[in-house]
């Protein structure tokens, strides 16, 4: 397919949240955290407690329509959500396809509940769940990959359940790796069971040889946010592609961030090396290269791009179906969607706010 210098195939996120699109606002933590751990447990462990169907359908919809208004057609989606873990990578991909985007899902295995030891010592019912949940999905013909959360909340046992899981459906394992510090020894626990496949968020702490197979993803913004510290991706071997980790979809604009972030740390660096990880996701995500993005600037190129902001598509086909048109979304009624999500978020903050 021929593109004109004013249009892309569609964008991919390689690493999302789409439960996490209603966040914005939330009740946040009565002391500032101290640490990353104290972040997830006071921020993120608390709003995946509170989800149910209702606003994991919202969530998901809102953010996948978010990502179409920012060019993204392709979502690599990581959920999670403990009280509410049958049936949610359904409602997931049926939000999405609502809007019209094309999403691939996991359930995020871990065994943190009940358990607050690092790393548990044997699989929890929770794991039990959340793996058979990954299983559901993908029996179903739905398009996914088996999660796990990361290997410091998982024991070897939820670790190698998942990787068969996995393996028996021919996909990859998609997990955080080494987000954090307290997620250092991950390489030791992993390595041996990955491949190819396999979707690595973060690698903040992992050493440069380190052996695990799959593709990194870098998500520069979110590892800013979470004050973890520069992956400084350029050191792997393994192929490293862009993610948000959350925060939206909009990959122009995480690959302004990512770029900056690594000319902070290196004058000599061209924003043609983020631009890669975004060729990267692409191969993560083939049916990108079916949907053409048309954008509001003349010439798509990293060296324009990397100082052009507010970049946004003016009209999107997916699959030959046009979903967008002169910047309005055809799909959904983008302002329904806004104030239904609105309306889950209150709900979701109220549940958030009468947690234990
Ligand atoms: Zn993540």
């Amino acid at each position: 397919m021929d593109l004109a210098i004013n249009q892309t195939h569609g964008m991919v996120c390689a690493h999302h949240h789409l439960y996490s699109s209603l966040a914005r606002g939330m009740p946040g933590p009565t002391d500032p955290p101290l640490s990353f751990l104290n972040v997830l447990e006071s921020v993120w462990w608390k709003l995946d407690q509170a989800l149910d169907l209702d606003t994991i359908f919202w969530s998901a919809k809102l953010g996948a329509l978010e990502a179409l208004e920012t060019g993204t057609t392709c979502i690599i989606d990581h959920h999670e959500s403990p009280n509410a873990i049958e049936g949610s990578l359904s409602v997931i991909a049926d939000a999405c396809a609502e809007v019209g985007v094309r999403v691939n899902t996991c359930y995020g295995v871990t065994d943190r509940h009940p358990s607050s030891n690092y790393p548990p010592v044997s699989m929890t019912e929770g794991a039990r769940k959340g793996l058979e949940e990954n299983r559901r999905f993908l029996s179903e013909g739905g398009r996914g990959m088996v999660g796990l959360h990361a290997a410091f909340t998982c024991s070897d046992e939820t670790i190698e359940n998942a990787a068969s899981l996995a393996e028996e459906f021919n996909v990859g394992v998609h997990t955080h790796v080494a987000e954090g510090e307290i997620d250092v020894a991950a390489s030791d626990r992993l390595h041996s069971l990955s491949h190819d496949n396999w979707i690595l968020a973060h690698g903040v702490f992992l050493e440069d040889d380190h052996e695990i197979q799959g593709t990194i993803i870098h998500n520069p913004r979110s590892n800013m946010n979470n004050s973890v510290g520069y992956a400084a991706p350029k050191r792997f071997k393994n192929p490293v592609g862009l993610g948000t980790d959350g925060i939206g979809a909009d990959m122009f604009d995480e690959f302004r961030i990512g770029y900056v972030r690594l000319r902070e740390e290196d004058i000599t660096e061209s924003p043609e090396t983020v631009w890669e990880m975004l060729e990267v996701n692409a191969k993560l995500f083939p049916e990108s290269q079916q949907d053409v993005v048309t954008w509001s600037y003349p010439e798509i190129d990293p060296w324009h791009l990397a100082f052009s902001l507010g970049v946004k598509p003016r009209d999107i086909v997916i699959s030959g179906e046009e979903v967008m048109k002169d910047g309005i979304v055809m799909t959904v009624d983008a302002d329904e969607v806004r104030s239904k999500a609105r309306e889950a978020a209150t709900r979701l903050f109220k549940k958030i706010d009468n947690l234990p």
